[in-house]
């Protein structure tokens, strides 16, 4: 159990902030800096198993198999009106041009879950504000709203890694943070920065090993397919790189035009594990969708 003395800066941050979660559900909404949930494959396969064993559907949908996207720059505008915005796509092709292959294919490191067409996180139910998920939910969402930056992390010396601070309303909503609070995300922040930090690395090396990183000179090609309605990836995470296709409509729940039986495979629907769908992607049972490019 971690206090006061084992992780000294840890917690007096974490104490001082005054925070206590209010049960509002915004840190799952668009208004917490868009809302991008990053993910490790470890917990994308826990999640993954999680929805299958307990039989959970979405919106009426098996999801189980298309609950992540690549982790791209936010694809929502900054307006008050939730917007699915192609010209903001494009606007962030262009900001990631480096990271677009001769090939015209979008390097990423790793995914994110998926969101409804507003900026919400898929697994928020927005009757309860519960997490759908909540038992296996991502290591993001249970130490929100504090990360430990993995780059600065030491791991020798963990308690003494500087705390930050995200957007959120429970702070100084209490004097001090309560001490069985701050102890459990003290641990749960440090096993994240630990985690992630060895998930960066090994990812960074298959990169390199991969030689993928470019010049850029695939922009006009990736523009082009999203002119035609799709984008090519190759997600990089520290279980190997994958190549992916996704439709523009896929990057998001659309909750709709709900496919209710979750039978049907066609493009923007739900498949299940192993179909092939119109547009040639295959869902594997990690929770991505892969095609060869
Ligand atoms: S996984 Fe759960 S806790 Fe995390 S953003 Fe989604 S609804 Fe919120």
């Amino acid at each position: 159990m971690s206090d006061q003395n084992s992780m000294p800066a840890v917690f007096e941050t974490l104490k001082s902030a005054g925070y206590s979660c209010l049960r509002c559900g915004q840190c799952c909404a668009r208004p917490a800096g868009g809302n991008s949930v990053f993910l490790m494959p470890d917990e994308a396969a826990a999640i993954h198993g999680f929805l299958i064993q307990n039989n959970i559907k979405i919106h009426n949908r098996d999801v189980s198999s298309s609950f992540t996207v690549p982790l791209f720059p936010d694809f929502y505008s900054d307006g008050d009106q939730p917007v699915f915005d192609v010209k903001m796509i494009s606007n962030n092709l262009q900001i990631i041009r480096n990271q677009i292959s001769n090939s015209g294919a979008i390097f990423t490191f790793g995914s994110m879950l998926k969101r409804t067409e507003n900026g919400t996180c898929v697994f928020l139910d927005s009757e309860t504000n519960k997490c759908q998920i909540y038992p296996v939910r991502p290591l993001l969402c249970q130490t929100y709203p504090f990360f430990i930056d993995f780059n600065e992390f030491d791991a020798e010396k963990p308690g003494n890694a500087d705390v930050i601070e995200c957007l959120c309303d429970g702070f100084e909503s209490v004097s001090e943070t309560d001490d069985s609070v701050c102890s459990e995300l003290a641990e749960l922040l440090v096993r994240r920065a630990g985690l992630e930090k060895i998930d960066y690395e090994k990812t960074k090396k298959q990169i390199q090993a991969d030689q993928i990183l470019t010049s850029g000179a695939g922009f006009g090609l990736a523009k082009e397919d999203l002119r035609n309605g799709f984008l090519r990836f190759i997600v990089c995470d520290s279980h190997g790189a994958s190549e992916m296709k996704l439709q523009v409509t896929d990057f998001y729940l659309n909750t709709t035009n709900t496919n209710k039986t979750g039978q049907t495979c066609q493009t923007g629907q739900t498949c299940q594990t192993g179909q092939t769908d119109g547009t040639g992607k295959t869902r594997k049972t990690d929770g991505t969708d892969e095609k060869s490019i």
